[in-house]
Parts: C-alpha cells; sequence; structure tokens
C-alpha cells in the first residue's frame, strides 16, 4: 500500500537548516542558532503546554509562557491553517478579568501519526492521535533467528493492517526499535537478541513500501520522548528513563534536549559496566549493568533460590510476595531494586539529572520498587543540601509509552521540533 503525496525524509537530516556554522580563524566552527530553530523551540514549547494544562486560548498561552498574544499569534496560526489545532467554542478564561476566548487543542481530525515497537520476536503497531490516543493497535511475532525477507513481511503486513484504519494519511511512521541504532541513517546495527534486524535499513525499506516519512529510534529514548509529550517527564528540564526487560536500557533529557550522541548512538546504559570480571554480557563483554538487573538475571537467582516458578518471575510479583510476608521474596526484591539503584548512582553522579522513570518489568512493581531504588541511590550518593531525587514509574503497559514515544518522534520530526 502506498500514501499519495507525502514527502519521505529521515529523522537524522533534520539538524543541517537549524543551525549555521562559521569558520573560525584556527579552523574552529561556531555555531549560531538560526531563526528557524528559535521558532522549532517556541512551536514545541507551545504543543507542550497544551499537552500539560489541555485546551488553552491564545491569550492564556501568552500569559503562561511569558510573551504577548502578537507572538503566539505567530506561532499557532501557521498550526492552525495546517489544521493541526482547532479553536473550540467560547469559555470565559482562566485568568481573572480575561474575556471569553476561544480555546486551542489539537484537531480531532488531523492525520494521526503511525507508530511501531519492535522488540526481539515481537513487533506491534498502531496509531496515535495527536493528543496521544492509541488506536488500531495490531501484534505479530517473528522469527528472532530467521530470514530478513519473512520479517520483512511480517512487519508491512502488520503496519498495513493500522495504517488502513487511518481516516486520512498519517503525518509518518515512528519506530521504537530495540538494539544498536544508527538513527540518522534509518538502520538497525545490531540487536543482540534478534539477528535477523541486524544491518536492516528498516527506514528506507518502509519509507518505499508505504510513501510515508519514517523515522527509527531507540526504544528506551522512544520511552523518553513518551514520558516527556505525555507522561511523568511532562514540563521536566532533565531526567532520564531506565527500562528493565530481557535486556537493561536508558535514554537522557539534558538541559530540554534528548541526548542522543553520535548517528545515535549515545545512551547505551545497559552496556555500562558496574563489575569488573562480572558475568558475560549478551553484548560478549563482561560485568554490563545489564547482567545484574534484567529480567535473566532475575530468573537466574530466583531459580538458585528455590522459588517456585522462577521463569515466571517478575518485579510485579516480587512486590506481592514481599507484602504477603515471603522473605524470599523480599531479599530478592532488595537484590533486583538495588543493582537497578547502582547503575542509577553511576547517572546521577555523571549527569545529577535528579529525576528517573521507570518502564518495563522493574516498572510492574510499582511505587514499592520506585522507592526502594530511591532509597538504595540516596544511600549511595553525597546529598547535596535541598537536593532531591524523584523516582517514579511510567506503568502504563502494553508498551504504549513507546508507541507514543514512536508517534512523539514523527510529531517532532514533521513539525521541526526540538526535543
Ligand atoms: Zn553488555
Amino acid at each position: 500500500m502506498k500514501f499519495e503525496n507525502q514527502s519521505s525524509y529521515s529523522l537524522g537530516h533534520r539538524s543541517p537548516t537549524s543551525k549555521e556554522a562559521l569558520v573560525g580563524e584556527n579552523g574552529s566552527q561556531v555555531t549560531l542558532v538560526s531563526q528557524s530553530a528559535l521558532g522549532a523551540i517556541n512551536r514545541g514549547r507551545v504543543l507542550q503546554a497544551l499537552y500539560d494544562n489541555g485546551p488553552k486560548s491564545r491569550a492564556d498561552l501568552a500569559r503562561l509562557a511569558g510573551v504577548n498574544r502578537t507572538t503566539i499569534t505567530g506561532i499557532v496560526q501557521p498550526m492552525i491553517e495546517e489544521q493541526l489545532l482547532v479553536e473550540g467554542d467560547a469559555v470565559p478564561s482562566d485568568f481573572k478579568g480575561g474575556k471569553p476566548a476561544r480555546p486551542l487543542y489539537f484537531n480531532p481530525d488531523a492525520p494521526m501519526l503511525g507508530a511501531v515497537l519492535l522488540l526481539p520476536g515481537k513487533v506491534q503497531t498502531c496509531l496515535v492521535t495527536l493528543a496521544g490516543e492509541i488506536r488500531a493497535v495490531a501484534k505479530a511475532e517473528f522469527d528472532p533467528q530467521g530470514e530478513k525477507d519473512a520479517f520483512v513481511a511480517i512487519i508491512k503486513k502488520t503496519l498495513s493492517s493500522t495504517l488502513l484504519q487511518a481516516h486520512k494519511a498519517p503525518f509518518g511512521i515512528g519506530i521504537a526499535s530495540a538494539g544498536m541504532i544508527d538513527s540518522d541513517n534509518g538502520v538497525i546495527l545490531a540487536v543482540n537478541l534478534a539477528p535477523v534486524l541486524t544491518g536492516l535499513p528498516l527506514v528506507s525499506i518502509l519509507q518505499k513500501h508505504f510513501s510515508l516519512p519514517v523515522v527509527i529510534d531507540h526504544h528506551p529514548r522512544a520511552l523518553l520522548v513518551g514520558d516527556r509529550w505525555f507522561g511523568p517527564g511532562r514540563g521536566q528540564q532533565n531526567f532520564a528513563a531506565i527500562y528493565t526487560g530481557e535486556v537493561l536500557g536508558g535514554a537522557f533529557f539534558i538541559d530540554g534536549k534528548v541526548y542522543r550522541g553520535l548517528a545515535g548512538s549515545g545512551g547505551e546504559l545497559g552496556h555500562t559496566v558496574v563489575q569488573m570480571g562480572g558475568a558475560r554480557c549478551n553484548c560478549g563483554k563482561h560485568g554490563c549493568w545489564e547482567t545484574v538487573a534484567a529480567l535473566p538475571w532475575l530468573r537466574e537467582e530466583a531459580s538458585k533460590m528455590g522459588m517456585a516458578e522462577p521463569s515466571k518471575i517478575s518485579c510485579a510479583r516480587l512486590v506481592k510476595e514481599t507484602e504477603e510476608g515471603s522473605g524470599a521474596a523480599g531479599d530478592l526484591l532488595d537484590r533486583y531494586t538495588r543493582n537497578i539503584a547502582v547503575g542509577i548512582v553511576n547517572l546521577q553522579q555523571t549527569l545529577s539529572l535528579n529525576s528517573y522513570v521507570l518502564h518495563g518489568d522493574v516498572a510492574g512493581g510499582g511505587p514499592a520498587a520506585a522507592e526502594r531504588i530511591k532509597a538504595h541511590v540516596e544511600q549511595s550518593i553525597i546529598m547535596r543540601p535541598g537536593q532531591e531525587i524523584s523516582v517514579t514509574v511510567n506503568g502504563i503497559g502494553e508498551g504504549h509509552t513507546a508507541l507514543r514515544g514512536a508517534a512523539g518522534l514523527v510529531l517532532s520530526s514533521h513539525l521541526k521540533l526540538v526535543i
């Protein structure tokens, strides 16, 4: 299937127009922020204010942003003309003495965003409305060790079944993928648990097939974008997302921006070393954080301790059994949360983000798991006066945060937002 009249572009080529480089006498480059980049920052902030506060009039947005109405109108008018935003019926202003105003919000008839979550052996697709609602979910399984052609056929079929339910051509498709991703070139470089994906130029394959813009990013980074637009990261300038499951991953939001590193290679947190000479990791090295704080470790420890059904162990189960008085569950929960905390401590000492959002298996443990991790982190770092460490869970299940994040990547790319 193909949608007409959509240009193709990749996430990686978004930056050259946003900065202008000057070459100094000694050959060093000086980069300046251009007017178009400032426009992107302002568009992003206005959209974030709508996500954070719900429908708001131009006057209310101007007051919230500390700018005049003319400035806000200059930012929102193109988005109204593009039918991304609509004006609702007049309501009294939020602010005392304000005239009744017409609130702006996301147009329910605007094109939706296509989203894909790709994990070893599993693909999930959906449509996401501009307000973050998930529609037309489809799921499929694939052989992680299988043939590339078979995988490509499965992802095309699954995505087609979702996209066919869109009332108009989506803005594009965002992919959140496990593994090491080259987001600039749209290639999956390596997935330890799914060799079939290694070296796959998925962005160009799907762009060609669907004639839609396609962007791809690392799964934890999509979680981070999902947190930032629609979750506990709203309004925050610095935080990290931490995911535990078959692997451990993370991503950072630093000084108001998603940190990607060179070609999207930044944030391989699962492979930071926490144990010299430790267990061998999926990546072939030893002592990675992932070897002591992901599900394979948890299963092995549960088995060593003689717990029932160690293959079905999860953080949610450990919390429940601990609350029911199981000493073994309490002990394992304490070690699991301590091991997760170790990596957070290193991150905190390096970047001082102060705020951590948990996803995946550990998020299934809810606030009880988050509290334990926070306590372990606070024990291991020297707290500055007045410093607060926040550990929260974003436990929206079934990959919905990652799917929303993948959609957020498309939205950012479409509107050239700085995220
Ligand atoms: Zn590793």
